[in-house]
């Protein structure tokens, strides 16, 4: 089948680690920022290689695309896919995707299609908790009408004062076993990553660290994921710990992933990492862009 390969970018070629960040959020999906303005950020942070991954939406990669382009900084489409996975929620980025590409549209389409749905279900329980109005709440944050999500309820939960953070929200709120929680039944695995590699792209597990998956679980997961064509991990990402950093640049080397580094940035008061702050990858994994 026809391709469409994107073409070679022009990275940087220093001795000094390229300061690449594939993983952040817009607008388009639970982000503070508007894509151009996340593109002027990440070259104002000194990014060298950037990508755009909002939460099973592609709206916004035209438009952060072009503003990168305009400052030459290379740009990377991307996309964070909701999976459900046994028991877990996982999520998987897709790098160098072609946004055209149908089946990937269209598979995003049916993942994005329950939300609404589900913020009335979880409006209706933190009424219940005595937070009213949480849906007209939450869609005062929400710049993409098919993308509403437990982000937007979180910063709704915060200007009512019930917490102080967002953070504070996903540990009171919004998680099993709390007020505002409803289970949803995203894309299979296997579903994602068929569209990522029918539209080009690399398929990278998103912030492993982040599950509740014991060693045993990751490495059926990491297995399964490969079996079917996953080819990275984040190893440096905003959710894990330097600790994490070293454990999971191990289990790249043991399944020969490629390793991923992304700020996972949403905003500037809310994320604890800027675009392009993180610490650069460690010297014994092969970057998911080594080849690019
Ligand atoms: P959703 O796709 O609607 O289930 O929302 C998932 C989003 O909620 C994630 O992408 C994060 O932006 C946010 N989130 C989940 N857990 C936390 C947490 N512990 N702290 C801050 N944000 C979180
Ligand atoms: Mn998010
Ligand atoms: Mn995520
Ligand atoms: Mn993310």
């Amino acid at each position: 089948m026809f391709s469409l390969r994107p073409r070679r970018l022009s990275l940087a070629n220093t001795s000094a680690p390229l300061n690449a960040d594939l993983h952040c959020h817009s607008t388009v999906s639970d982000g503070l920022l508007a894509p151009e303005e996340l593109a002027r950020r990440a070259h104002a942070q000194g990014v060298q290689l950037w990508a755009l991954t909002d939460h099973d939406e592609l709206g916004g990669l035209a438009a952060a695309g072009a503003v990168a382009g305009e400052l030459g900084l290379p740009f990377v489409a991307g996309v964070e896919i909701s999976v459900s996975w046994r028991h877990e929620t996982l999520h998987i980025v897709g790098l160098r995707i072609d946004p055209h590409h149908a089946t990937l549209r269209d598979g995003l389409a049916t993942t994005r299609s329950g939300r609404t749905r589900r913020a009335r279900e979880m409006a209706a329980q933190l009424a219940e908790a005595g937070i009213p109005n949480a849906f007209e709440g939450a869609l005062n944050y929400v710049g993409n009408p098919d993308l509403i999500g437990r982000t937007h309820f979180a910063r709704y939960i915060v200007e009512t004062n019930r917490c102080d953070d967002v953070r504070e929200v996903f540990s009171r709120y919004l998680v099993a076993g709390k007020p505002g929680y409803v289970p949803m039944q995203w894309a299979a695995l296997e579903q994602a990553l068929g569209w990522i590699q029918d539209a080009g792209g690399v398929a990278v597990v998103a912030h492993p660290g982040r599950y509740k998956l014991n060693d045993g679980e990751l490495r059926e997961l990491f297995a399964e994921f490969q079996a079917l064509g996953g080819a990275a991990i984040e190893v440096v990402t905003g959710s894990h710990t330097p600790d994490q950093y070293r454990r999971f640049a191990t289990y790249a080397k043991e399944f020969g992933f490629l390793a991923s580094r992304g700020s996972d940035f949403h905003g500037p008061e809310e994320s604890r990492y800027d675009l392009g702050s993180l610490p650069p990858l460690p010297d014994s994994v092969v970057p998911v862009w080594h080849d690019w």
